[in-house]
């Protein structure tokens, strides 16, 4: 197993700290004291979760600006961003922190005068995550703040890219007052840890963000243990816009979701599909717009759109963009970048393609990059067979301000979130979560605490 894990700047390709990983006994330990740990907290009632978990979600608050900073540093992403990230990794904590308190049983009107039937909920264990480096404290925090709101203890491994802001998340919580014990993050590779997690059977509950292979790899590995599993994985957002729709609204929200994290998040538009009728006019404006954004390190302030993670990300987009180039598509803007493979830094300029069809790689496969491919279609139905054409489903978009148009599109798209008129939909109070290959269970909302908690039953007999 790997000693050490190199966090760099994904915009210098500095060194920012080196991690120790963890020996494969040191993880099999803090699972164990996980285990161990889960009687006394699944016990705490469910007040004092609560008010430990508002402790440190006020922490974490006070602690803003370092976080960020911290996550920039490791990550790439604009500091803007990093920033709107903190409060938004605080909202799941403040959102089930009141969760805590509402895990209701239930009674059930029984078949007999002799008989009561009581349903009750309780945590399902010891709960083993996953997280990627593109939400270093949100994915964290989602995952975390549900399960010790549930009772269940928690052991994380971040993403080898971006450990540090999970690192000090978890200092904070502990500094509140959240045992040791309850809260633990381990460090190693994927590969490495992923086995012993899986393997454990003191892990009831695997929880994971990342991509749909390891996901895919990570629900096979659990079935020996017949361990519950969440997964939050890939995916390939069509974003529709129909022929009535607002095109500066639509113009301004393809921006808001494409360009985040450099393209780089899971719910990102992969794929613009215009009716044809208003195309030319929705890539102008969109040029036009794209023109002005400013790519650079995420620590200057006014930067919107910062590198990509790794080689292997920039490759990808690079590959992607030249098979479209290679079958036709016609750049409208961009594809300019700028790299030093060994220093380790890679940016991606923000870049348009148009004629882009079905047969290109784009059209498919997860970009996770700043490129927006567009597409037209003429009927509506048309729109809804290409973007459900894919094996994923966790967002898409459309804009449309006629309710019929909008309905149809709703109630026909595969997909687990649905922006209508919104390229922004996330939030810690609605049930993030994909359909298909995109995932299994939901996160955020009264449903993200359902997946850590059991569901009991007493037949009282003789009464
Ligand atoms: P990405 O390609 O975006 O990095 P991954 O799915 O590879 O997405 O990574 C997401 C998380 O999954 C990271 O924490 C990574 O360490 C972890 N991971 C990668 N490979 C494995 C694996 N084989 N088993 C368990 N976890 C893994």
């Amino acid at each position: 197993m790997a000693t050490s894990i190199n966090v760099t700047n994904p915009a210098t390709g500095e060194l920012i700290q080196e991690v120790k990983a963890n020996t494969e006994t040191e993880i099999n330990q803090a699972l164990k004291k996980g285990y161990e740990s889960f009687q006394k907290w699944s016990k705490v009632n469910a007040h004092e979760r609560s008010r430990l978990l508002q402790d440190w979600s006020r922490k974490v608050k006070e602690n803003k600006e370092e976080i960020a900073e911290l996550m920039t540093l490791e990550s790439g992403k604009p500091i803007k961003e990093s920033l709107g990230e903190v409060d938004y990794a605080a909202s799941y904590i403040d959102w089930y922190a009141e969760e805590a308190k509402r895990v209701y049983g239930r009674t059930v009107p029984t078949h007999s005068e002799s008989k009561r039937i009581i349903v009750s909920k309780q945590p399902v264990g010891l709960v083993a995550a996953i997280t990627p480096w593109n939400f270093p404290a949100a994915m964290m925090t989602r995952k975390a703040a549900p399960a010790l709101a549930a009772g269940c203890t928690f052991v994380i491994k971040p993403a080898e890219e971006t450990p540090l802001t999970t690192i000090r998340l978890i200092e904070l919580a502990h500094e509140t007052g959240i045992p040791s014990d309850v809260l633990q993050c381990v460090n190693g590779f994927g590969s490495e840890v992923g086995p012993l997690f899986t393997d454990s059977e003191y892990v009831r509950k695997l929880t994971f963000t990342g991509s749909t292979p390891v996901g895919k790899l990570l629900i096979k590995n659990s079935t020996d243990t017949v361990k519950h599993v969440s997964m939050e994985l890939g995916g390939h957002a069509p974003l529709i816009i129909a022929e009535d729709a607002d095109l500066n609204l639509a113009v301004e929200q393809t921006i808001a979701s494409k360009f985040r994290n450099a393209g780089q998040t899971c719910i990102c538009v992969n794929r613009v599909l215009v009716h044809e009728r208003i195309a030319e006019e929705y890539a102008e404006k969109l040029t036009n717009e794209v023109r002005k954004l400013k790519v650079g390190d995420g620590l200057e302030k006014d930067t919107q759109v910062g590198p990509v993670i790794n080689e292997q990300g920039f490759d990808k987009i690079v590959s992607q963009v030249n098979d479209a180039i290679d079958k036709g598509a016609e750049v409208l803007y961009g594809n300019h970048y700028q790299s030093n493979k060994e220093r380790g830094c890679f940016f991606v300029h923000p870049t348009i393609l148009k004629n882009v069809d079905v047969n290109m790689k784009i059209m498919h496969e997860e970009t996770f990059g700043p490129v927006i491919p567009i597409t037209t279609y003429q009927e509506n139905e048309q729109a809804v067979t290409i973007a459900n054409s894919t094996p994923f489903g966790l967002a898409a978009y459309f804009f449309t301000n006629d309710y019929r148009v909008g309905t149809f599109f709703h109630e026909h798209l595969d997909f687990g979130i649905i922006g209508w008129n919104d390229g922004a939909p996330s939030a810690a109070h609605a049930p993030f979560g994909g359909m298909k290959e995109s995932g299994l269970g939901r996160e955020g909302g009264s449903e993200g605490i359902e997946p850590y908690l059991e569901t009991k039953y007493v037949s009282i007999g003789n009464l």
